[in-house]
């Protein structure tokens, strides 16, 4: 059957931003033509909407969807690790089957609604670790979202836990879910052992997959590389063989010239966390000296990539005026080459044939024209994910006119509030992790 979007203006790519007025039919799951859809076609009238690629969030902790307005009680975190330890660290712990089904449902939808259509994932839930993945896969694909997960190994829960999470991660490379893929996720430098980042290593390589961690998000992860390994995280990172081509590497702010050199000849990407790194006081991360390896994530802040990348936009911009509107749509496209990577879909976060049929229909009431030369224009000062209409995802309409269609909505926001409520009050009982890195602030 062929579904056609008609009557729309695609923007079929973001790097270089191309604009097209077409439409688009889509067969299988796959992009087939952009001009005039056949007529047997069963149509979707896109007349004055904007139709672009579905985003990728390169960086996300759907576990991390239950925390939204929780409350806190212990003493206020002066640092980021202990916003780990009396945050994060703790959530995490507090997580059980259903509360992991729940968060990726509900940061799955909110992903879904913005017009985000893929996540790259990093999940930890050291009290349920195995079959963790499958429990999300399950959970994505019940709404229709495409993801690229991973379980995090750290040793900050002790050895068995270590060890837990990297056979969960190898047992989840060897699963056949149609629109889910695995990395190898791993925490920190800071929290991992040579023993244990080098197990780490070594699955992603017997798999043929990349490496997902958090890279000097922190000044302490440096410190702490520097007091155990007598080296910096990165080159630490390059010694245990997790840099290369396929590697993931979340933040990146802390890192120096000589690093960003290493980075950049591995060919990792590295996923940029603008509005995670001002939430959490870490700093910038040197994303022009980093170039083209740059993606966008929000780091679980949500999954709405129209408001992380214009963030990017205006966080680069307040520094310098050079900074093109071009840069935030090139930052996306490089999370899609990311993510398609590992489906094999080269194309993906294209509007072109033989692309993955991944896109949005913006209700967009475009009050100046709109062409290739101010497309990323139109993007940072006028588009966002309350013009999201329509969802596509590998084919299948999972949003239409602004609803979740494979699921009731309501019905996964009001079992998801029932968990979270729970999930605060197990986290309550829990106290501040006591992992502490190396290194003297
Ligand atoms: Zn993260």
């Amino acid at each position: 059957m062929t579904i056609a979007l008609t009557g729309g203006t695609v923007l079929a790519s973001l790097d270089p931003p191309s604009v097209v007025t077409a439409d688009v039919s889509i067969e299988d799951g796959v992009v087939t033509g952009l001009g005039r859809a056949p007529e047997e076609a069963t149509r979707v009238d896109c007349t004055g909407c904007l139709v672009v690629p579905g985003n990728v969030n390169a960086h996300m902790h759907l576990y991390s969807a239950l925390a939204r307005g929780m409350p806190y009680r212990l003493d206020p975190p002066q640092d980021f690790v202990q916003i780990l330890q009396r945050v994060w660290w703790r959530l995490d712990r507090a997580l059980d089957a259903d509360s992991i089904r729940a968060s990726a449902l509900a940061g799955g939808m909110d992903a879904l609604l913005t017009g985000t259509t893929t996540v790259v994932d990093h999940h930890a839930s050291p009290e349920a670790i195995d079959g963790s993945l499958d429990v999300i896969a399950q959970a994505l694909a019940d709404i229709g979202l495409r993801s690229v997960l991973c379980y995090e190994v750290t040793d900050r829960d002790g050895p068995e836990r270590a060890m837990a999470g990297v056979e969960e991660n190898r047992r989840f490379l060897k699963a056949g879910w149609p629109l889910a893929r695995g990395m190898v996720g791993s925490h920190a430098s800071f929290t991992l052992s040579d023993e244990t980042l080098g197990a780490c290593a070594e699955v992603a390589r017997d798999a043929g997959v990349g490496v997902h961690i958090h890279v000097a998000e922190d000044a302490a992860d440096q410190r702490d590389a520097e007091a155990r390994f007598g080296s910096r995280v990165v080159p630490r990172l390059a010694r245990a063989g997790v840099l290369n081509g396929s590697a993931l590497l979340a933040h990146c702010v802390h890192v120096d010239a000589e690093e960003i050199e290493v980075i950049r000849d591995a060919g990792a990407t590295v996923a940029h966390n603008p509005r995670s790194n001002m939430n959490n006081s870490v700093g910038r991360a040197p994303v022009v000296a980093l170039r083209d390896g740059v993606a966008l994530g929000t780091d679980g802040i949500g999954a709405d990539m129209f408001a992380e990348s214009k963030t990017g936009y205006w966080r680069l911009r307040e520094e310098s005026l050079k900074a093109p509107p071009s840069w935030p749509l090139a930052r996306l496209a490089r999370g899609a080459t990311f993510a398609g990577r590992a489906f094999g879909h080269p194309t993906l976060g294209r509007i072109e044939p033989g692309a993955p049929a991944d896109l949005a229909v913006l209700e967009y009431p475009d009050v100046t024209p709109l062409e290739a030369s101010n497309a990323a224009g139109h993007w940072v000062f006028g588009l966002g994910s309350h013009h999201v209409r329509d969802v596509m995802v590998a084919g299948e309409m999972v949003v239409a006119d602004r609803i979740l269609t494979k699921v009731y909505q309501d019905e996964v926001a009001a079992m998801a509030r029932e968990h979270a409520e729970r999930l605060w009050h197990r986290m309550d009982e829990l106290p501040a992790h006591p992992f502490e890195p190396d290194g003297a602030a």
